[in-house]
């Protein structure tokens, strides 16, 4: 018997009255669990088995297999689950930490980070969209695809201390100041797709990636300056995992509606 805590980030019925389980674990990072019986409405699993609920889980090995023999929930994250903007927030997140973590390698950093991001996310002292990208932008750092977030590639300047802009290569991961971009134009060949970026937001996404864990959720971003975070980090973790997730999308529909209807 091994006993773990972890929050549930998938969860699908199998047969008639058993669920398969993808737990986020501090212990043993990304588990699979079989939960026998956790569909029937009397099942004493059934209250720990669902999506986004943090619980201590007591397992079962067998055959390289987990079951779930007994659960206690330490936090439920009730109004992610009420609030569907919230809820296909938490969804989101989710598909990045399945597409990017095996399963049974040991992730306490990422569990930590995913665990604070649904904690401001179900409390909603930190707003929807400031919490997406921390998430975005952290979890592509822990996973050790960090951009040189620190200076100019070329001349190696610091460039926010002199106020100049810096440019984004997304491809190579590298910043550019304003000054070695408008040289680099010159010579005949094209410039890779780069993104501006003024020295504020470069400092804020180095306070992102760098910044302790108990500092890091009380970044403040203006609703102008998470608009433009926000598309970066979004593009910079598509850039670096090559994919756009469904859930994505569907949480972008809700904040649309959601914002038209004010
Ligand atoms: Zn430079």
């Amino acid at each position: 018997m091994e006993t773990v805590n972890g929050v549930v980030i998938r969860e699908k019925q199998i047969g008639e009255s058993d669920k398969a389980l993808a737990v986020l674990t501090r212990e043993i990072g990304l588990i699979e669990v079989m939960a026998k019986g956790a569909m029937k409405i009397n099942s004493k699993l059934s209250g720990s088995t669902q999506l986004f609920m943090y619980s201590k889980l007591c397992l079962n090995k067998s055959k390289d297999r987990f079951y779930l023999n007994s659960c206690e929930p330490l936090d439920l994250f009730y109004n992610i689950r009420l609030d569907m903007c919230k809820y296909a927030l938490a969804c989101y997140f989710a598909d990045i930490i399945h597409y990017t973590i095996q399963l049974n390698e040991p992730c306490d950093i990422i569990t930590r980070l995913l665990l604070n991001t649904l904690y401001f996310l179900d409390n909603g002292k930190v707003s929807n969209r400031t919490l997406k990208t921390i998430f975005e932008f952290r979890h592509i750092c822990e996973i050790g695809m960090m951009p040189q977030l620190l200076c100019c590639r070329r001349c190696y300047r610091y460039s926010t201390d002199i106020g100049l802009n810096m440019y984004m290569d997304m491809k190579d991961s590298t910043l550019l100041c304003e000054d070695c971009k408008n040289e680099l134009a010159k010579a005949p060949e094209p410039l890779p797709d780069m993104i501006k970026l003024s020295p504020k937001t470069v400092e804020q996404l180095r306070y992102i990636a760098l910044s302790e864990y108990k500092h890091l959720y009380k970044i403040k971003l203006n609703s102008d300056e998470e608009t433009v975070l926000s598309d970066i980090t979004e593009n910079y973790l598509q850039e670096k995992l090559g994919v756009v997730f469904r859930s994505l999308n569907f949480y972008k529909s809700i904040e649309f509606k959601e914002k038209e209807h004010g």
